[in-house]
């Protein structure tokens, strides 16, 4: 085999959920692609990367200064759902039940990552309560050890500022990312939310 064309497959396998097999497959499907189709999914690849930029509010993506959620006045700017990375707000939005704002923490807190707290969006999220009026905090992290104990971070810093925290139900398996799980399994988790700071000392 050529050495353009290992290195080919070698960088497509390492795409996530892309297995050597698949990678050989792309690979002989670019191949056989004309010049032009190939040019215009490089440019589509790196256009992406180069207009697609965190949202100044919340940190979903967006190609303006503001998300298109942040900047539509019908949302609940009352209401913010705590989400581990940006692609976890379509998956939310899909279910079509949640009608506030959202805050990407950009992660999860993880010790054996060394991913601590000044590591994530945190302290922006704390700004955000201090600056807007917000009366409900919902944690969408995902239902994993990591997930679990960065709500109970989040709701600890949070305790005193007088707003609700709640966490969404365990609709969700154990060990599953957000992305995995569907609508009705989503709703339901935001239906049957918790609070998590009832009855905490303030
Ligand atoms: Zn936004």
């Amino acid at each position: 085999m050529s050495q353009a064309l290992a290195r080919l497959i070698e960088r497509l396998s390492e795409l996530p959920g892309i297995g050597i097999k698949s990678a050989e497959r792309i690979a002989r499907h670019i191949l056989k692609s004309s010049p032009d189709d190939i040019r215009k999914l490089t440019d589509t690849i790196l256009e992406a990367c180069q207009r697609v930029h965190a949202c100044k509010r919340c940190g979903n993506l967006t190609e303006e200064e503001l998300c298109s959620i942040c900047s539509n006045p019908a949302r609940l700017k009352t209401e913010i759902c705590v989400v581990e990375e940006a692609f976890d707000i379509p998956i939310i939005e899909r279910a079509g039940v949640f009608k506030g704002v959202y805050h990407v923490l950009g992660g999860v807190l993880s010790p054996l990552q060394d991913v601590s707290a000044d590591k994530l969006r945190i302290g922006d999220l704390l700004d955000r309560v201090d600056r807007e009026e917000i009366h409900e905090i919902i944690l969408a992290t995902s239902a994993t050890t990591e997930g679990e104990a960065t709500a109970h971070y989040i709701a600890r810093q949070l305790r005193g500022k007088g707003i609700r925290v709640t966490r969404i139900a365990r609709g969700i398996p154990v060990g599953t990312d957000l992305g995995l799980a569907d609508e009705v399994t989503i709703s339901k988790a935001l239906k049957g939310r918790e609070d998590l700071n009832s009855g905490a000392q303030d």
